[in-house]
């Protein structure tokens, strides 16, 4: 099931998305419950659903971030994929490169909630605090139910769903302060979209990633070669942390990039940027200067 946040007549709903009619059919939720997006869904744990109303053309509605407004941090992992460790530990920004370019332990850092935009909306670049931004297609697990020290075993039963996330970065940033939240979480650093899926849409050992600017094809991987897998990377997180429903994590990018080119191909006003990932859909965002 693919579930979007949309707004439409002025107000948040939440609805399940048919591709092949090219709707969105509204879930009879109070509009309250509403404004939390697919967190609002996610709360329920497991009790039914509640019904659907009257599906909506989805030319007819705005899409909003799955779960515009994170109650916390969305939690990340860096250098998750072996050939993007090696290029980014190459690049001179990786302020944890005497770690080694392969991790032997899941980096973990995050990004602040309010960085989160929608699938159409707009990457800002403020030039006048980095001018090195850079793209990271990754697939991000949404929590269901919460818990801590959970058993690599007893991941998916902790999983909702999962999402699409661009990742933005400063690199200059990244490279100066040694932790990397500042470089993470520039406003509208976030993109996520174009809708959630449950947990049972997405096949792991197949889907592909990719990402393209202006259409150039630059990342193109798949999520089976993460180093860290996703059972591991939850297990990690939970030792001593408690997970909550609707808690996001974005489990890393492959290799390609704008830092791993010679020289780095950064972002620019007027590029877009597009994230694909099989069996979820497709996250697309314009990228402007601030001073425009
Ligand atoms: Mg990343």
């Amino acid at each position: 099931m693919k579930v979007a946040t949309f707004s439409v007549a002025g107000e948040r709903r939440v609805g399940v998305v048919d591709l092949e009619s090219g709707t969105v059919a509204p879930f009879d939720l109070p509009v309250e419950r509403s404004r939390a997006g697919v967190a609002a869904l996610v709360e329920l744990n497991g009790s039914d659903l509640p019904r659907t109303l009257s599906p909506i053309p989805l030319d007819r509605v705005v899409l909003e971030a799955p779960i515009p407004q994170p109650r916390r941090n969305i939690f990340c992992v860096g250098k998750n994929y072996h050939e993007h460790a090696h290029e980014f530990a190459n690049s001179g920004f990786d302020s944890s490169a005497t770690a080694g370019a392969v991790p032997k332990n899941p980096i973990i850092f995050s990004k602040v909630p309010e960085t989160v935009i929608a699938n159409g909306e707009t990457v800002v670049i403020d030039s006048t605090v980095s001018e090195a931004i850079d793209y990271e297609a990754e697939l991000a697990v949404i929590i269901g139910k919460g818990g801590r020290g959970i058993a690599k075993s007893d991941v998916f039963d902790h999983i909702w769903g999962y999402t699409i996330v661009n990742d933005v970065t400063a690199r200059d940033l990244q490279g100066k302060y040694s932790q990397w939240l500042i470089g993470k979480s520039q406003d509208t650093f976030c993109p996520m979209g174009p809708w959630a899926v449950t947990r049972d849409e997405l096949d792991l050992e197949t889907a592909g990633i990719r990402c393209f600017v202006n259409g150039d094809l630059r990342q193109d991987s798949k999520i089976a070669l993460l180093i860290f897998d996703i059972p591991t990377i939850i297990s990690t997180l939970s030792q001593g942390i408690t997970l909550q429903p609707g808690d996001i994590i974005a489990t890393g990018t492959p290799a390609g990039v704008g830092i791993g080119f010679d020289p780095p191909k950064y972002l620019k006003s007027g590029d877009t940027v597009r994230v694909e990932i099989d069996g979820i859909g497709t996250l697309e965002n314009p990228v402007k200067d601030r001073a425009q």
